[in-house]
This record gives structure tokens, C-alpha cells and sequence, in this order.
């Protein structure tokens, strides 16, 4: 399995790094040594000094698809939940001066834990989830899918131009406005629409 992410999908959150908003997604990948399931520890990497939360809206891969049309996609997947796409931001920002890709500060192991999954039904509107993040209780995120610049049919038509979607590969869909660093024993807990799905602890 693979891990598609979607970089600068919240126009807040690409201002607060300076970054322009895109007028394509903007995607990148991690590979599946990236993923941790729920109830396993997350270890401070030893090569940063600046580990960053970015707490997104997960969905899963049911089909296998390339050249998936935007009005097509959701049959491509069926479950969601909320993940951490980890980044070392002074490493993320050395590479990005450089115009150097972004894979060690992005694509490391256990760089991308997920909460628990929940089925995306025919009721659920994808385009209005609510999500948020508590760093030791603190709410520091909150998003909801209705602020994303490419909705997830859009990145599924685009990333499957490049990239065959395989069952069970998962999409990072981009993080709104509020990252921010954690530090070691520090507790992370994602919740999708008012359920706690992710609870992570730093060791
Ligand atoms: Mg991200």
C-alpha cells in the first residue's frame, strides 16, 4: 500500500507558511513503513529539532483505478478517519530553500499515524466534515472539509493520472490552518465529526 497526500489544500494553512495556494494539487507520498495503527507509540525522529502535528481527514482505498473521472471517484472509497502527517519543519524548510524534494522530512517511518476507521455511507457529506485536533487537551486544529481547495473526487481524478489508486492505499487530504510543534510526552487526539478516532503519544 501507499500513502497519497495532498499538501497546501487550505488556503489558511498555506498562508501560514508562506506558501501560494496552488492551482493543482499539490501531492506527495509516503511509503507503507510511514503508517502506524491506533494504540502504537510514536518516537521523536532523532534527525529533527522541530517535529510538526498536521492533523487531516483520511479516506481509504476500496477499488483499484487510474484515470478515475471526478464524477466517479467516491465509488473508490468507503472509509474514513482522521491521520498525522508528521513533518520535520526545519528539514521540510532546509530541502524547500534548496528546491530539494521533501521525502525525508515527510516520508519517514512512522511518519503518518491514523486513527480509527469509521464507513463512509450514502449520507455522509463528504464536503462538510468537521475534524479537530487536541495537543494535551488544548484544541489546535480545527478544519472541516468544506474549506479544502480540491475536494477529494478532484484529487482522486488527479492523483490517478500519475499514480494507480490500489485497495487499501490511503489519502491524506491536507491540513487546515494551526500546525504547530510537539515535544516528547505530548498527547495528540484527532476527532472527526465529534468521535475521538486518534489518540497518539509522543515517547
Ligand atoms: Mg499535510
Amino acid at each position: 500500500m501507499k500513502i497519497i497526500c495532498v499538501g497546501r489544500n487550505y488556503t489558511e494553512h498555506a498562508k501560514e507558511l508562506n506558501n501560494e495556494v496552488p492551482s493543482e494539487p499539490v501531492l506527495f507520498m509516503k511509503p507503507k513503513n510511514a503508517l502506524v495503527v491506533p494504540d502504537k507509540p510514536i518516537y521523536y525522529p532523532e534527525f529533527t529539532d522541530d517535529l510538526h502535528y498536521e492533523c487531516e481527514l483520511v479516506v481509504r482505498i476500496c477499488k483499484n483505478g487510474r484515470f478515475v473521472e471526478e464524477r466517479s471517484a467516491k465509488k473508490y472509497y468507503n472509509e474514513m478517519t482522521v491521520g498525522i502527517d508528521f513533518t520535520a519543519r526545519d528539514v521540510q524548510q532546509q530541502l524547500k530553500q534548496k528546491g530539494l524534494p521533501w521525502e525525508i522530512a515527510k516520508a519517514f517511518d512512522a511518519s503518518a499515524p491514523v486513527g480509527n476507521f469509521r464507513p463512509i455511507t450514502a449520507d455522509t457529506n463528504m464536503k462538510n466534515l468537521d475534524f479537530e485536533l487536541k495537543l494535551n487537551g488544548t484544541t489546535v486544529q480545527q478544519g472541516n472539509t468544506k474549506d479544502m481547495i480540491f475536494n477529494i473526487n478532484r484529487i482522486i481524478a488527479y492523483a490517478s493520472r500519475y499514480f494507480t489508486l490500489n485497495i487499501g492505499d490511503l489519502i491524506f487530504t491536507g491540513t487546515p490552518a494551526g500546525v504547530g510543534p510537539v515535544n516528547v510526552y505530548d498527547r495528540l487526539e484527532g476527532y472527526l465529526q465529534g468521535e475521538k478516532l486518534l489518540d497518539v503519544t509522543i515517547q
